[in-house]
């Protein structure tokens, strides 16, 4: 069984500890931080122990970080963040809007155009770049703590998946600094016959770069953002999302630690219609990058039309997770589990359509629908935890919406379907069958728990269904036959096909979508053609 079969489990093993840090310098002593969560109504309290940092971060009113310094919005506004797991107050943020923006931007711009960035060597900018990410590991215990009580995901994961992945992107990048090439290219210009040329591209960096960011993974996605926009020299504005403000934050300021200049990236927190329309409309900056919605995503590439601005878009999906018979069952029961689970659905790219063909279909669907009645829902930092809240109380009602609608539509919920307790917001993994092609919760993004069961009969028809939505993010594929695997693969009109795993992620490893799931690719060195011009020079000799 693979690691990503196991993924749940396998995070929960790193699960060790619920009072970190107390032996680090700094970390003072520890403060007790006491939280209640439940299954099935009942309330269990669990005390569990912050790291002073982060208990301090909280603590107190969080500012917005530009050039280099921790400012309040300048309409003096604040909103507060909601810890998930309760629905009680975690912390107070100011609140950036168009004003505010502005400012980032012309901060911006002046490390873009006369700051020591600009003339740092790549080497420099790499060995900035690679401390952020040691940086990262190093406040490894503090990051997990601010996304679970952010976002609501188990400390486990946060601890084994969002933060390490976080600091790698930043190493992987820092070498890419150093290795930004362009290309010589031989001319026959045929108006020019005896003409000699040397003709040469350099890739540059594009500027100012807005960067809106969601809440699913804050940190992560603030690395796989902030990563390729620093190796290759750009400056940047970014908007993390309202729901989880605080790692963003806290990495600005690991970010001033490791010697990056004043206002070569800086933090607005605001709401995505004030902030984050400011951002994507703002004629100073000259490249924007989102990861969200389809629906913003649109909004964002309107929007960038007024001074014509690049746009990069990370979108939703609608994955299809595909499990052959011959496929290993343990292996793909728990795999399609954990394509849909992980991050409690909250993913873009979650296997949320599993097809089954068709005579190991009830097989594998009773398989998943007993791990999803089997995953203990709590607050992420109860050691037990596999699946916290979902991040928000809107959240909760999106997907419970699409529970009712499939229910209205004639579906069959085998497993879930509900909200769990009244405290926080949990929902059930839930397992959906007896459905049809034109039902909702088959054809649009819930991103929740919820996945939604097929059977299948061909290679041929599993193809096409794969292919039928608008979305193209990613598959999976379960079968011990390698040339079907491979052969269905290139059929697949996705930015990501796993065959027998399913969310492996590597800092190497480019991410995007076809079709309506975006523009562009983050990570591996794709990602780098995103954030730079192409210049071609051409001397006569
Ligand atoms: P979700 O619906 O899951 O919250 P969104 O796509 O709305 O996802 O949000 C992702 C990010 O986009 C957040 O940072 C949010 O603030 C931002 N955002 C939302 N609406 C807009 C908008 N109109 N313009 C720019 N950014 C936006």
């Amino acid at each position: 069984m693979g690691v990503c079969s196991t993924w749940l489990r396998m995070c929960l093993a790193h699960n060790t500890k619920l009072v970190p840090n107390q032996g680090e310098a700094n970390a003072g002593p520890a403060s007790t931080y006491a939280r209640k969560s439940g299954r099935n109504g009942e309330q269990p309290v669990s005390t569990a122990t912050l790291d002073k940092r982060v208990h301090d971060f909280i603590g107190s009113r969080r500012q917005l970080f530009i050039d280099g310094q921790l400012v309040d919005a300048k309409s003096g506004k604040t909103f507060e963040t909601l810890n998930p797991a309760t629905g009680e107050p975690l912390a107070t943020v100011a609140e950036g809007d168009a004003v505010d923006i502005d400012l980032a931007v012309r901060a911006a711009r002046r490390a873009f155009e006369d700051g020591p960035w600009s003339r740092m060597t790549p080497s420099e900018r790499g060995r900035i770049i690679w401390r952020i990410g040691d940086l990262i590991s190093e406040r490894l215990e503090e990051f997990a703590e601010l996304e679970t009580l952010d976002n609501g995901k188990p400390l486990a994961i946060a601890r084994a998946a969002d933060v390490p992945l976080a600091a790698e992107l930043f190493r992987y990048m820092a070498g890419w600094a150093t290795k930004i090439e362009g290309n010589t290219i031989a001319l026959s210009v045929p108006y020019a016959p005896g003409a000699e040329f040397h003709a040469y591209t350099v890739r540059e960096p594009i500027g100012v770069v807005g960067q809106i960011i969601p809440w699913n993974f804050p940190l992560l996605m603030a690395a796989w953002k902030l990563g390729p926009a620093l190796a290759t020299g750009n400056t940047v504005v970014l908007k993390p999302a309202e729901q989880t403000p605080l790692s963003a934050l806290y990495l600005a300021e690991i970010m001033a630690e490791a010697g990056l200049p004043d206002g070569v990236v800086n933090v607005v927190n605001g709401f995505g219609e004030t902030a984050g329309a400011a951002l994507a409309a703002h004629d100073g900056v000259d490249k924007i990058a989102f990861t969200g919605s389809t629906e913003v995503g649109r909004l964002i590439a309107k929007a960038a039309t007024g001074n014509l601005k690049k746009v990069s878009l990370e979108l939703g999906g609608k994955s299809p997770n595909i499990v052959f018979s011959d496929a290993d069952p343990q292996a793909a029961i728990a795999g399609a589990a954990n394509a849909i689970f992980f991050n409690h659905g909250q993913c873009c790219v979650a296997g949320s359509r599993l097809y089954v063909e068709a005579d190991s279909f009830d097989e594998v669907v009773a398989g998943v629908a007993e791990i999803a009645k089997s995953i203990k829902l709590g607050d992420g930092f109860e050691g037990e935890t596999e699946m916290g809240p979902l991040v928000s109380d809107e959240q909760l009602g999106k997907v419970s919406g699409f529970l009712d609608s499939g229910r209205e539509e004639g579906a069959k919920i085998l497993a879930g379907g509900h909200r769990e307790g009244d405290r926080g917001y949990f929902f059930q993994p839930t397992v959906i069958a007896d459905t049809r092609p034109d039902m909702r919760v088959v054809k649009e993004e819930i991103f929740g728990p919820v996945v939604v069961a097929a059977p299948f009969q061909s290679l041929d028809e599993i193809a096409a269904t794969a292919n039928d939505s608008p979305y193209g993010l990613g598959a999976g594929i379960w079968t011990k036959d390698i040339s079907k695997a491979h052969a269905l693969a290139t059929r697949i009109r996705a930015g990501t096909v796993w065959i027998n795993c399913y969310n492996i992620f590597d800092a190497a490893l480019p991410f995007g979508g076809y079709k309506q799931s975006g523009w562009g690719r983050e990570m591996g060195h794709e990602a780098l053609e995103a954030y730079t011009e192409v210049k071609a020079i051409c001397a006569q000799l």
